[in-house]
Formats: structure tokens, C-alpha cells, sequence
């Protein structure tokens, strides 16, 4: 097991001055830090091997055909998906639900069925199922939360009805940190025939994600949220209803025969990868989880459970602080508010100090809405953070405090 200093000299900008002060990088909700061996991955694909892949019959071609189709591999046995080829990459999450949203409204959808969502949503799991709803005259269901943003699970099993055509809720809340219950979610819908879509766009990074086990019936995530390359992720999907799905793009590498009359497509997973894929970003991504899985999945989960802790623990102490999304289900994002401060003021006074902190509404305005709030000051904290670096956040919130006091 490496030391936690070992690990930070992985990450090169962990390393870097803001402001001529030590960088105290609290915003891996937002996107995390790229490891060495990351960065090394991508440059390796552009310095000796690039080429485009399944096109060419030359060497690179092959070399870069091979790792892609390595990194495809990487994450189906990371999330252990039954076969690899239940793996399609895209550009990232916002991406992945845009196209299953078209895709599962051109296949099953028709006026009056019902999309159920959650309250703590982020809005790429949210206007996508709306923009097709508008399109199939299809209705948007929204699970409501009790006051501390937990999930009113009662609320949810009485949505369930025949006219539910799918279920899509997110694992983690992004801007609460809340972890959703997904496995009754997911056994309730299933009890009624119903599909589920789990956004793990934050659950991949803080959780231990096994697709068979959660049983869900797709899984979409981003490469920039567990250290990977920005531009690509995953949709992952039965095949079931991958072969049964219409593709969302049409183009080369999607196609099997194309003539002037009809045009038929290719086999899995290529039948949803029109285009030069970002081949690049996925062989770094595959190289992103292979460093996960060398620290440890259950390492980090200790890690951040021990920096969750500490940071609840030292910051309830502070006079005048609200935390917003107190759950005993949570990863280590922490949302507060300082009373009286606006949210970007306190994040502002802080950039200063180099602590990087979220502000506004984390692109989850319902749920914002739903505490009276226009925004909350987010740290989110990932297993390289120490816990030097709370109290450093600690120390800023205090003087942020008494500057307005
Ligand atoms: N869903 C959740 C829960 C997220 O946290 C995010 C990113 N903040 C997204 C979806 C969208 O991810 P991306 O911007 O990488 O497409």
C-alpha cells in the first residue's frame, strides 16, 4: 500500500502553487487530478503509436486498435459487466444519457408513458429525459426528498405504475454527497418489469461499482471524474437492450453494409460509436482504472471515510455554519452555506488562500430550490486530500468569517 505522500507525488498538479501558496484541491467533484501514469498513457498513444483505430491494416493501426479495444476490456472487468462488449464509449456522462434518451424514446417510448427521476438529480439527468418527453409527449416523475435530501423511498414505490417506462437516478448526489438507495430502486422497478439508468457520473469515483451486482440495466460515467482524461466515458448497457436500441448517430465504424436503399449496422458495441472515437481518452481512462484498482478500491473508500469524518467533525464546529444533505449515506462531498455570506464571496476568499472549493448549484438547481438556497460552498474531497488540508479549509472558513463579521 503506497503512503499518502507516495500517492500525492503521483498526481503532478497536487504538487503546484496558487497564489505562491500550497494548492489544497477540494473540487474532485467538479473533475479530479490526472496520475502521471495517466498522463504518460495519452502522451504514449501520440508520441509512438497514433493512429486511427479499426480503420487501417497498418501496424499502428493494430497498435492502437489493440489498446483501445484493451481499455474497453479494462473497464467492462472494472465494473464487471457481463460481456465487453456491453461497454460503448462516448465523450462522458452528459453524453452517455443524451444517447440513450434519444435512443430509448425512439425504441419504447409513446404519449402518456411515464420517466421517473430523482429530486437530487444533476441537470444531465434531468433535461435529457425532458427534451424526450417533449418530443414523445411522455411525462417526468420526480422522487421527492425529506428535508436532510434523503430520498423518500415510500414516495418512489407509489410512482411505480404500468406506465413507467424507466427509471434514471443518480448513485451519488453531486451536490449533496447523499448516496441514493440504488439496489431498492433498482429491485423495485425490476419487480415491475421497468429498466433502470444509474448516473454514476460520482459514484464511480467514491464506490466499488459492480453493474451485475447492482443489477442495473445501464450505467454511464465520466474518465475526468476518476482520474482520467477529460472527452470520453461510458455507457454501459444489457445487451439485451443494446441490440434492441436504435443507434443515436449515424457514420463510419457504426455501419455493417451502406447502400443508396438501406444501410444495415454493426454488431455490438460498434453499432453506437459512430465517428473517430476519442481513442486516446479511453486508453487513458483504461490506464486511470488500472491505477485504481493498484491502490485499492477498498483503500480509498477507508481513506475518504476517515476524511469524511474528520471534515463533518471539524466543521460542525465552526458558529454559523449549515450543512446541507446530513446523511449517514454519503461520500466525502460536504455542502454547507456560512450564515449570512454569500456562497461565492466565501469560495472567492479562499481561492485566495489556494483552497479550490465549489460554488453555485452544482448543475442541480431542483434540489438547490427545494432548500430555499440559490447555490452552497461544495468541498469535495477524494483519497489524495489529507487531513492537513481540512484544517487548512477550516482555518480559511474562520477567517472568512471574521472578515464579514
Ligand atoms: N451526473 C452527475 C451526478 C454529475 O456529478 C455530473 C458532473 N458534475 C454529470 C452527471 C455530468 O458529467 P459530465 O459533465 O462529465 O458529462
Amino acid at each position: 500500500m503506497k503512503s499518502i505522500e507516495e500517492i500525492r507525488a503521483d498526481f503532478p498538479l497536487l504538487n503546484k502553487k496558487v497564489y505562491n501558496k500550497d494548492l489544497v484541491y477540494f473540487d474532485n467533484g467538479a473533475t479530479t487530478q490526472k496520475p502521471q501514469c495517466v498522463i504518460d498513457a495519452v502522451n504514449d498513444v501520440y508520441l509512438n503509436y497514433n493512429s486511427n483505430i479499426h480503420r487501417g491494416v497498418h501496424r499502428l493501426s493494430d497498435l492502437s486498435s489493440e489498446a483501445y479495444e484493451n481499455a474497453r476490456k479494462t473497464v467492462s472487468s472494472f465494473i464487471n459487466s457481463a460481456k465487453h462488449q456491453e461497454v460503448i464509449f462516448t465523450p462522458g456522462t452528459t453524453s452517455s444519457i443524451n444517447a440513450l434518451a434519444f435512443s430509448f424514446g425512439e425504441r419504447y417510448i409513446k404519449s402518456g408513458d411515464e420517466i421517473i427521476v430523482s429530486y437530487l438529480e444533476h441537470h444531465a439527468n434531468i433535461v435529457p429525459w425532458q427534451m424526450m418527453c417533449e418530443r414523445k409527449g411522455a411525462v417526468l416523475k420526480v422522487i421527492p426528498v425529506f428535508d436532510n435530501g434523503e430520498i423518500i423511498l415510500e414516495e418512489y414505490y407509489k410512482l411505480l405504475n404500468s406506465r413507467t417506462k424507466l427509471v434514471s437516478v443518480t448513485q451519488v448526489s453531486n451536490a449533496l454527497g447523499i448516496i441514493l438507495p440504488v439496489k431498492q430502486i433498482i429491485d423495485a422497478a425490476h419487480s415491475a418489469d421497468i429498466p433502470v439508468l444509474i448516473d454514476g457520473a460520482q459514484g464511480i469515483q467514491h464506490g466499488i461499482v459492480d453493474v451485475r451486482k447492482m443489477n442495473c440495466d445501464f450505467y454511464v460515467f465520466s474518465g475526468h471524474k476518476i482520474y482520467g482524461p477529460t472527452g470520453i466515458g461510458v455507457l454501459y448497457g444489457r445487451e439485451k437492450f443494446l441490440d434492441e436500441l436504435p443507434p443515436y448517430q449515424g457514420g463510419g465504424d457504426m455501419v455493417d453494409k451502406v447502400t443508396f436503399e438501406k444501410t444495415t449496422y454493426n454488431e455490438l458495441p460498434f453499432k453506437f460509436e459512430a465517428g473517430t472515437t476519442n481513442y486516446a481518452g479511453a486508453i487513458g481512462m483504461g490506464r486511470a482504472l488500472e491505477y485504481v484498482t493498484e491502490i485499492g478500491r477498498e483503500n480509498i473508500l477507508q481513506m475518504e471515510h476517515s476524511l469524511l469524518q474528520y471534515a463533518m467533525e471539524k466543521l460542525s464546529a465552526i458558529n454559523d455554519i449549515i450543512i446541507y444533505g446530513k446523511s449517514d449515506q454519503k461520500v466525502s462531498i460536504i455542502s454547507f452555506l456560512l450564515k449570512d455570506i454569500h456562497q461565492y464571496d466565501a469560495g472567492m476568499i479562499l481561492d485566495k488562500m489556494g483552497i479550490a472549493v465549489r460554488t453555485g448549484t452544482h448543475c442541480a438547481q431542483p434540489i438547490m430550490e427545494r432548500f430555499g438556497i440559490d447555490g452552497t460552498i461544495r468541498a469535495s474531497m477524494c483519497f489524495y486530500n489529507t487531513h492537513e488540508e481540512v484544517d487548512k479549509l477550516v482555518e480559511g472558513l474562520l477567517k472568512v468569517v471574521e472578515m464579514f463579521s
